[in-house]
Parts: C-alpha cells; sequence; structure tokens
C-alpha cells in the first residue's frame, strides 16, 4: 500500500519551496485529501465536519457546480473579446439578484482583484483621490486593496495609513463607545463618520465596508448607521461600496446581500469568495452612471474575468442555490446554531457575545465577566476542536472571536456537534 507522508515530512516539503509568509492553520495542521458538501477528508482517513470555509458556499465538490466547470471546460474557454451567449446568461441571472439601480457587472478572478476595480471605478467617476475605511476592514491583496484595508495596513508589521485613507470608527455595539443598537449608537456612530468626513482635508471619492466585519472579529454594523452615513456620503458626493463578498449569496439567511440587512443600496458591490463556489471568481456591481463614466476612460480587459467556464460554474451556484433552499437553510439552521451558541453563552460567562446572522456568526472570548479579549482561550478551544475533527477559525483585531461561516448545507445536527463538543472543552478547562 502506498505510504502516506507525515505531516512534518509534507510540511518540510513545503518549506522547501514556499515562503512562511503563507500561514498553516491549526498547531497541528491537516493534511487534506478530499472533501463533500459539509465534511473534509484528511490524507489519514478522519472525516472533519467543516465549520468554517465559506468559500464552497453550495458545499465541497458540488456535483452540480463540478459538472458545469467540466462540460463547459471541454467545449469552449475563451475570453469576452468573443461573443457567448453564457456571459450575458449569467450576468442576467446575478443582477436579477439586485436592486434595479445596480445593473451593471465587471467580472473579475478575486475579491482583491474586485476591490481593487471598485476603488479605481469610484476614483474616476467622481475625479477624487481619499477614500473612508472601515476600521479593522479588510479588502483585499492588492496595494489598493492593502491601502483601504485597516487590517493590513494597521498591523504592526503594515506599511501604515497613506493620506488620502480616512478610517471610520467600527460601529460595534458589544466593545465599541456606544452600545444601544436600538438606532441610538448607529446614529451617535454614523454622526462621527459624518463629522470626519467634513473635517477632512479632501472630499471623498467613496466609503467602502462589510456589513458584517469578518476580520474585525464578525462584527455587524450598528443598527441605523448605514441609513445615517450613506445620504450624508451622498451629499457630499461620494459613493457608498459595499463588500459582500464574506456575506454575499445568501448566508446571513434573511437577505441576499448583507447590505439588505440594513435597508440601503449601495452604488457599487464586491463581490468574491462563494461565487464560483472555490474557482476563483469576483465581480464589481454598479450603477449604470459609474459604468458610463469609466467607459469614457481606456479599454478595461481581464483575461479571464468573464471567461465561459467561470460563467458555467457561476450559474450554476446560483441554480444550486436556488434549488436547494440555500439562503433559507441559512436561516433556518444559523437561527438554530446562534441559539445554541447563546444558551453556551449563559452556561460560562467567558463567552462575552455571540454575533451575526444567518451562517455567518462569531463567539467573543473574554476574561470572565469583563469586555478583556481572551485570545489564549479563543486558540485553545479552535485547536481542541480541530483534535475533535471539527474546523472554526479565529479572527479580531485581538484573535479572540471564534468565527463559524460554515457551507450553507449545514444542518442542525452538524451545528449541535459544533456546540456540544464547545460545550465539552469549556468544561474541562474552566
Ligand atoms: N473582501 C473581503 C471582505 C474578504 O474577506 C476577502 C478575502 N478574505 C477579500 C475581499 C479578498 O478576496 P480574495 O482573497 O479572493 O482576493
Amino acid at each position: 500500500s502506498r505510504k502516506v507522508p507525515s505531516l512534518e515530512e509534507s510540511l518540510a516539503y513545503r518549506n522547501q519551496y514556499l515562503s512562511s509568509i503563507l500561514s498553516v492553520s491549526y498547531s497541528k495542521p491537516i493534511k487534506m485529501e478530499g472533501a463533500a458538501f459539509q465534511y473534509m477528508y484528511d490524507a489519514y482517513g478522519n472525516t472533519l465536519l467543516d465549520a468554517y470555509n465559506n468559500i464552497p458556499h453550495v458545499g465541497h465538490s458540488h456535483p452540480k457546480v463540478v459538472e458545469a466547470g467540466q462540460r463547459q471546460m471541454a467545449k469552449l474557454n475563451t475570453n469576452t473579446r468573443y461573443l457567448y451567449d453564457i456571459l450575458p446568461a449569467y450576468a442576467e441571472k446575478l443582477l436579477a439578484k439586485f436592486p434595479p439601480s445596480l445593473n451593471r457587472v465587471f467580472f473579475v478572478n478575486s475579491g482583491s482583484a474586485a476591490s481593487d476595480l471598485a476603488i479605481r471605478m469610484a476614483k474616476w467617476h467622481t475625479k477624487r483621490e481619499a477614500i473612508m475605511v472601515m476600521e479593522h476592514g479588510y479588502h483585499g491583496n492588492t496595494q489598493i486593496s492593502i491601502d483601504i484595508s485597516d487590517y493590513k495596513f494597521s498591523n504592526p508589521k503594515g506599511q501604515g495609513q497613506k493620506e488620502n485613507i480616512l478610517k471610520a470608527c467600527l460601529p460595534d455595539t458589544f466593545r465599541g463607545h456606544f452600545t444601544e443598537n436600538n438606532g441610538i449608537a448607529g446614529r451617535a456612530y454614523g454622526e462621527e463618520a459624518i463629522q470626519q468626513m467634513q473635517m477632512y482635508s479632501q472630499p471623498i471619492a467613496a466609503f467602502i465596508t462589510e456589513p458584517i466585519v469578518g476580520c474585525g472579529g464578525q462584527v455587524p454594523l450598528a443598527n441605523g448607521y448605514l441609513e445615517a452615513l450613506y445620504p450624508a456620503i451622498r451629499k457630499l458626493g461620494g459613493l457608498c461600496i459595499s463588500d459582500e463578498v464574506q456575506t454575499g449569496f445568501g448566508r446571513i439567511g434573511d437577505h441576499f446581500w448583507g447590505f439588505q440587512q440594513y435597508g440601503i443600496v449601495p452604488d457599487m458591490v464586491v463581490l468574491g469568495k462563494p461565487m464560483g463556489n472555490g474557482h476563483p471568481m469576483g465581480a464589481v456591481v454598479c450603477t449604470k452612471e459609474i459604468a458610463e463614466s469609466f467607459e469614457k476612460g481606456v479599454e478595461f480587459f481581464s483575461s479571464f474575468g468573464g471567461n465561459p467556464v467561470s460563467c458555467a460554474i457561476g450559474l450554476a451556484v446560483l441554480e444550486v442555490i436556488e434549488e436547494e433552499g440555500l439562503q433559507e437553510n441559512a436561516k433556518k439552521v444559523g437561527d438554530y446554531y446562534k441559539s445554541l451558541l447563546e444558551a453556551l453563552q449563559k452556561k460560562y460567562d467567558c463567552i462575552g457575545d455571540v454575533r451575526g446572522s444567518g451562517l455567518f456568526l462569531g463567539v467573543d472570548l473574554v476574561k470572565s465577566g469583563t469586555k478583556e479579549e481572551d485570545p489564549q482561550l479563543a486558540k485553545l478551544i479552535k485547536n481542541e476542536l480541530r483534535e475533535r475533527n471539527i474546523l472554526i477559525s479565529t479572527d479580531g483585531p485581538k484573535d479572540s472571536v471564534l468565527k463559524t461561516k460554515p457551507p450553507l448545507v449545514f444542518t442542525k445536527d452538524n451545528a449541535l456537534q459544533v456546540v456540544e463538543e464547545m460545550d465539552n472543552i469549556l468544561k474541562r478547562i474552566i
């Protein structure tokens, strides 16, 4: 029989060619062999429950998505300088998911490329350079994306905040300075951001944020915040961008897009991760006016953005979400999962907050009875769960928030298993 290299051998092999700046998850890494729906299989015969990965949105290796890609790959793969109907067909189906004002789409190959393009288009449209960004926000790995990502530029090892970047304070109703999440805190945070904009040396081209700030530790924006802020930005001639890379495509349950949760409509939307269920896809969706401004510049071309294989895959993803009722499942299972986590919070005062919507949840770990972050405990729980073959991760400015955002085929039994194991771990150590 075939000898499977050990974890140490596999790591050494990788380190021969790849930089250590690429991180590996968990104290004891996992060597992956395969995956199906919400399960992953390691090289040593273990099945892992995936409560973490949001890229395989409709499930790892979903057969309909795989088949759509295989079939199109065998037939034609080319670029948007030729005509093929699957491109407008996919664009039509995707744009049907948006409010009518958002009716133009530009396809690229990653969330980073989409953020980068959105900022470039916003600057071009407004003829301005400044961007207002969200504290702890993350939007990608290109130079522009890093420039607008506080999570990266404010890191001690980061490049620092550029002069054309204005940073809004995270409207966090758990740990922030306004906590009444009945609209009062949201309006107060909104008012602060408006004042910052008014006092800033230059008018802003755009404001970009996620609806629930993932790298900030799964922090939903305070209710009423965007409602207060968006009209003020527009009054000052700026554009509003929603990064839906993490929150889009039905994950939050109640809505297909995260921004809908706040009853506002952005001018531009950034898409990525779940769009191709793991196949590299990203997009900028915007208004006709913004697209028309961009058309006055030099040609925009992406070698791979909008290719027929990507379109076939993207179309299959949208069909599976509908056919399998996955947004509804995110709502049903997400509500149940959150209720189990809230019950666990009542039992252990090291759980400071349980937040998020649908299958996009965060568990904020604290030093008992305080709001002081407890990254050691978060790390311990994450690694203990890994020992029990459950995948979750940690994030947030102090890395103290357990992050769970599984494929949308996750079941109530899966949720129960995760929370029972968390309970077993906490029982033993507290
Ligand atoms: N925006 C958000 C909110 C993200 O979470 C990410 C990726 N983590 C990106 C943009 C960048 O996407 P990609 O890694 O596909 O370039």
